[in-house]
């Protein structure tokens, strides 16, 4: 069966091999040797060994994947993106304040979720925006040699892949070379292995997981273990990093079943040649697909090209009244959810882990079919 190709930016598009294996999967659970439980994973007791054998493979697998050093734990929990806006401010922003005094963090505003997360922080500390894009109307990436940084910043958080606006860092800043004793946050939500990440200029690293790991529900963290302990009192207690991370992820009921996906996504990134493999073929989809934007006399893309997403496609018609009439024709040629984000407007296409260049293809194809109608 060939399904339509799914660009959307969240939940987004998963493997057909994954979602048949939970398919065959979901009455009654095979262990690793085969030998059937008589339980869905849904059904499975947290602490019991079944789910235990399922939670570590995949905590396992994505360790080996994104190569996380020891020295960080990566932890299971609930809320989003969004509660986590709220959560490491709670866990970190006091890491380097004087006792009593609301600590200090830097945020690098360069589109829609670094700005969420600026004014989220604000309900629990003190901010400064270190630098922003917002004058080119995020369309760019400030310099990190620009950045004015804060001596007593207890960390600066990036979003390192700007799902709305299409702009994503090359490159982790190096905070110490930049003279900063800050620890670095950063959202990855949307291009979490989708390239390999530098973690020796990271302090703590999170994700949703319904944009490149699997079903809502999930959210990834992954932080140094020097970073915990030092939460505000004010913090939920299921939602203290070093209360989650002394249980495994189990302080509270985990959200087994979107663990259980994601380890079978971990699974399938691991057969496709893990994440240096992933990341060629994120390039070369990606370029597929600028490419046809820039050659054509209808579509643009206003992205400065050194910082373009390779996971989140904004592009516009220059004619916005073939909007709809580009929306409908791509549902009928099997290409869905390319309506761009209602703050920006125009088209964007998600061209996830999960989107074979296939469907890349197909994209661009229709494209340039459209184009050719409208002379
Ligand atoms: C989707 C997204 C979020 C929000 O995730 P929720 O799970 O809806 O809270 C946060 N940051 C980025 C970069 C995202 O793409």
């Amino acid at each position: 069966m060939q399904r339509p190709f799914n660009f959307s930016a969240g939940p987004a598009t998963m493997p057909q091999e994954v979602l048949a294996q939970a398919a065959d999967e979901m009455l009654d659970w095979p262990d690793a040797s085969g030998r059937r439980c008589g339980m869905g994973v849904m059904e499975m007791s947290h602490r019991g060994k079944e789910f235990q054998s399922i939670y570590e493979r995949a905590e396992a697998d994505l360790r080996e994947l994104l190569a996380v050093p020891e020295h960080f734990k990566i932890l299971f929990m609930q809320g989003g993106g969004l509660a986590e806006n709220a959560i490491v401010p709670l866990n970190l922003s006091a890491l380097r304040a004087t006792e009593g005094a609301p600590g200090m963090v830097d945020f690098v505003v360069t589109g829609g979720w670094s700005e969420k997360s600026h004014k989220e922080a604000r309900r629990y500390c003190q901010t400064h925006v270190a630098a922003s894009n917002a004058a080119g109307g995020h369309t760019s990436m400030p310099d990190a040699a620009n950045w004015s940084l804060s001596t007593q910043a207890s960390y600066v958080h990036v979003c390192t892949n700007e799902t709305i606006h299409g702009v994503e860092f090359q490159n982790l800043p190096d905070l110490k070379a930049l003279g900063s004793d800050a620890a670095l946050v950063i959202d990855f939500s949307s291009h979490v292995a989708s390239r390999p990440v530098d973690w020796s200029r990271v302090g703590l690293a999170f994700a949703g997981a319904q944009k490149n790991l699997g079903p809502a529900g999930l959210t990834l963290v992954v932080v140094r273990e020097d970073l915990l302990g030092h939460a505000l009192s004010i913090c939920p207690s299921a939602f203290n990093y070093q209360t989650v991370a002394d249980n495994q992820s189990m302080f509270n009921t985990p959200p087994t079943y979107s663990i259980y996906m994601a380890g079978l996504i971990f699974q399938w990134l691991k057969r496709q040649g893990g994440i240096a493999a992933m990341e060629e073929r994120n390039k070369a989809k990606a370029k597929l697909l600028y490419d046809a934007i820039d050659q054509s006399a209808l579509y643009f893309n206003t992205v400065q090209p050194n910082c373009r997403s390779r996971m989140n496609v904004p592009f516009f018609l220059r004619d916005e009244t073939r909007n709809d009439a580009f929306l409908t024709g791509a549902k009928a040629a099997n290409l869905l959810q390319l309506k761009g984000h209602k703050t920006v407007g125009g088209m964007r296409a998600s061209i996830y882990n999960a989107m074979p260049m296939d469907g890349v293809a197909a994209l661009v194809e229709y494209m340039r079919a459209f184009e050719k109608t409208q002379a």
